[in-house]
């Protein structure tokens, strides 16, 4: 159900609407916990940002229901390659081959990732949770403030319309993503480091399918000295981000348009749809929790994108956390079972934001085997004459990433991981409905 109106008290309080705060109130709901769910934007995020969703989150999102449509709206794209060039349509340097083969049949099986863009992935998120009467969905209301005391949680809330509100929770849940304002309210550090550089995120339109046919995959860096970057394709038909270093020039924004064309050096034009900044940081709160309150997806960690780890991390903290807000709820467990959240959680993050970083650093070593070239007809030359020993060095170097795209991410031996019946079915589905669950979600369950 979704109302425009926000009820004076509810059980849980989420902050932030974004794809980890609907995951959260979806899981809500089928622990049956009434709550609510203050979103800022009146709509899903246009940008397509993350796209590579792993295999527990996807575990996840089947547990919620709304895996097969997740797994339906993600574009027609194979996941065999990821390619460095010279330009898209320039000289390629080399390939990571990614198509997984069974040893012992032959056969690729299931690929490890779905490769789904965020766009596409919140609508569906948002669809699951405004159809239960366990969730009162706002968008474009902000919360300004937050209080506590021993056993309430008290929230300013300001709606799109002017009206102002104040909301009671038993608990809240801050989603409110990479700058959230609820996190610096509560005092909560982050630690690490950033930002380590700043982009500028160029979403657009172009049928990209001739350059992409022969060697399909999600990610093509681009080394052109005079423009380089990566580029993500979401759907090679039609919608593509270009990820460039921003120069802090005064007319940044005009020098776009030609700085993709040298990215791109091929004859289609691009449709540019929207410029955003954007900040690699790799950092972890230093705490997930203050009080009553709990940090979860963006606002407990910034990864760098390298690795994808970003919004899997947040699914799976958001699964992890319902599960002990629902049982304390119920009255199945004491409130120290909430104490949990932090010691799992965090150390995954660690580790997460650690592996990302490195595979930030470790991409480097492709442009050191290259060298430095004034422009793009010196990378062109430079890579024409490559030396057999420097192909083999350049072959180790791009063979050294292959972890960057098949690690899952950390998991702790968490009591939640959604693979039992008995998990399947607290959370209102029976085991035959499980369909597609993911092998890798059943592996390495403790148990409860
Ligand atoms: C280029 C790029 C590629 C990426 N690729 C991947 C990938 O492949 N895989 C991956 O796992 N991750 C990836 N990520 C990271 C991923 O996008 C984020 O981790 C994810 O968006 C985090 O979700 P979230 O819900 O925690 O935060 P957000 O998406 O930031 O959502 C937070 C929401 O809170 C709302 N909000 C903020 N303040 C308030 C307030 N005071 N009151 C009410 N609402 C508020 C905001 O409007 C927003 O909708 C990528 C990121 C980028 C930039």
């Amino acid at each position: 159900m979704q109302v425009s109106e926000l009820p004076k008290a509810t059980r849980v309080l989420v902050i932030g609407g974004g794809p980890v705060g609907l995951t959260v109130s979806g899981l809500l709901s089928r622990r049956g916990v009434e709550h609510v769910v203050v979103e800022r934007r009146r709509e899903s995020q246009r940008a397509p940002a993350a796209h590579v969703l792993r295999r527990r989150p996807m575990a996840i999102f089947d547990v919620l229901g709304v895996g097969d449509a997740i797994r339906s709206a993600a574009p027609r794209l194979r996941m065999d390659y990821i390619t460095w060039c010279t330009t898209l349509g320039g000289s390629e340097i080399g390939r990571l081959d990614l198509r997984p083969v069974d040893r012992v049949t032959g056969e690729r099986p299931e690929e490890p990732w779905t490769n789904c863009p965020q766009n596409r992935v919140e609508p569906i998120l948002f669809g699951e949770a405004v159809r239960h009467p366990e969730a009162t969905i706002v968008r474009g209301a902000e919360c300004d403030a937050i209080a506590q005391s021993t056993d309430r949680v008290l929230a300013q809330i300001r709606v799109h319309d002017g009206t102002k509100h104040e909301v009671t929770a038993r608990w809240a849940i801050a989603a409110d993503g990479a700058s959230s304002a609820t996190r610096r309210a509560l005092g909560i550090e982050m630690r690490g480091a950033g930002p380590l550089a700043r982009f500028r995120m160029v979403h657009f339109e172009a049928d990209l399918r001739p350059w992409i046919e022969t060697r399909q995959g999600p990610i093509f860096w681009i080394l052109n000295p005079e423009s380089p970057g990566t580029l993500i394709v979401h759907d090679p038909a039609r919608s593509h981000v270009f990820m460039m270093p921003q120069l802090g020039l005064d007319e940044e924004e005009q020098t776009i348009p030609a700085r993709l064309d040298n990215a791109l050096g091929i004859t289609a034009q691009p449709k540019i749809l929207s410029i955003d900044a954007w900040s690699p940081h790799v950092q972890v709160a230093e705490r997930y929790r203050r009080g009553r309150v709990f940090l979860v997806g963006d606002a407990a960690h910034r990864f760098p994108p390298t690795g994808g780890l970003g919004l899997n991390t947040g699914v799976e903290e958001a699964y992890d956390l319902v599960t002990r807000i629902a049982d304390v709820e119920a009255n199945a467990a004491p409130e120290s079972l909430l104490d949990g959240y932090e010691s799992a959680r965090q150390p995954a993050a660690r580790t997460n934001a650690d592996a990302s970083f490195e595979n930030l650093l470790k991409l480097g070593e492709i442009s050191r085997v290259i060298g430095a070239c004034a422009d793009l007809s010196g990378l062109e030359r430079r890579v024409a004459l490559l030396t057999n020993e420097e192909r083999e060095h350049l072959g180790r170097a791009i063979e050294a990433q292959r972890g960057h795209f098949l690690f899952d991410g950390w998991h702790p031996e968490e009591r939640s991981a959604p693979n039992t019946t008995h998990e399947l079915s607290r959370l209102g589905r029976t085991p035959d409905e499980r369909g597609s669950l993911h092998d890798a979600a059943a592996t390495d369950r403790p148990g409860d």
